[in-house]
């Protein structure tokens, strides 16, 4: 039904100051007042694990409950975002490529594993961050097969979530993602199902600066963002 209500579930990259790349930003002023109108509307920001637990039952998702991500783990992640997410009790996934961590710019592993240990879940963004639609189907295999792996030896926990470099799938990596033992993955605005309860194509809202205003703010978190935004295909 093209009227459905989906949760949303918003994607962030670096929570900053501007620095001019293309890298979609958002300042921690402007995060911050996200968070508090959040807060004050009685949102309810809820982890993957129940969202995915609720589609798997057909369970309906209430309004006001909505799913916080956070891609590429930028070094802010840890000393911006990840406090601000503590102080409003919000919980929050977190998508980290292996062999991007310890870059400048990017998390270390000891701030990942701090945020792991803090009710941040911590899921895989691939090994290298690779554009999986071009990549062979040994490829897709190793990066998603690989940095799970290689996180859960790192972080001493299981990771459950997958989230594909800038939303490309195919349905090879969405079957090598579910035989590789991860519940779930995300992609951005791709997608061929009108409905947004694919597991392995869980579509997401990107947050920008411009949602500082709130009615753009409050269109996305209406739950009919979908209505308005055009679908990518996913490959
Ligand atoms: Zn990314």
């Amino acid at each position: 039904m093209i009227w459905e209500r989906t949760v949303p579930i918003l994607v962030y990259h670096r929570i900053g100051e501007p620095a001019g790349d293309h890298v979609p930003t958002v300042t921690p002023e402007s995060f911050e007042r996200q968070l508090v109108w959040m807060a004050k509307r009685h949102y309810r920001v809820i982890g993957l694990a129940e969202v995915v637990e609720k589609l798997r039952r057909g369970a309906p998702i209430p309004p006001r409950h909505l799913v916080m991500t956070f891609d590429d783990g930028y070094e802010e992640t840890a000393t911006i975002a990840a406090p601000l997410l503590r102080r409003f009790e919000f919980p929050a996934t977190v998508f980290v490529t292996p062999n991007e961590i310890g870059l400048p710019g990017f998390m270390t592993w000891e701030q990942v594993r701090a945020i792991g240990h803090e009710g941040i879940a911590i899921g895989s963004h691939t090994l290298h961050h690779t554009y999986l639609p071009l990549a062979s189907e040994e490829a897709v295999e190793l990066e998603l097969v690989e940095s799970k792996r290689v996180l859960e030896q790192e972080l001493g926990q299981t990771v459950d979530w997958l989230s594909y470099p800038v939303g490309g799938y195919t349905p090879q990596a969405q079957a090598v993602a579910e035989a590789a033992g991860y519940r779930a993955a995300c992609t951005t605005n791709r997608g061929v199902r009108r409905r947004n309860d694919d597991l392995f194509a869980l579509r997401r809202i990107k947050m920008t600066e411009r949602d500082q205003y709130p009615l753009s703010l409050w269109v996305k978190l209406s739950g009919y963002y979908d209505l308005f935004r055009r679908f990518e295909h996913p490959y």
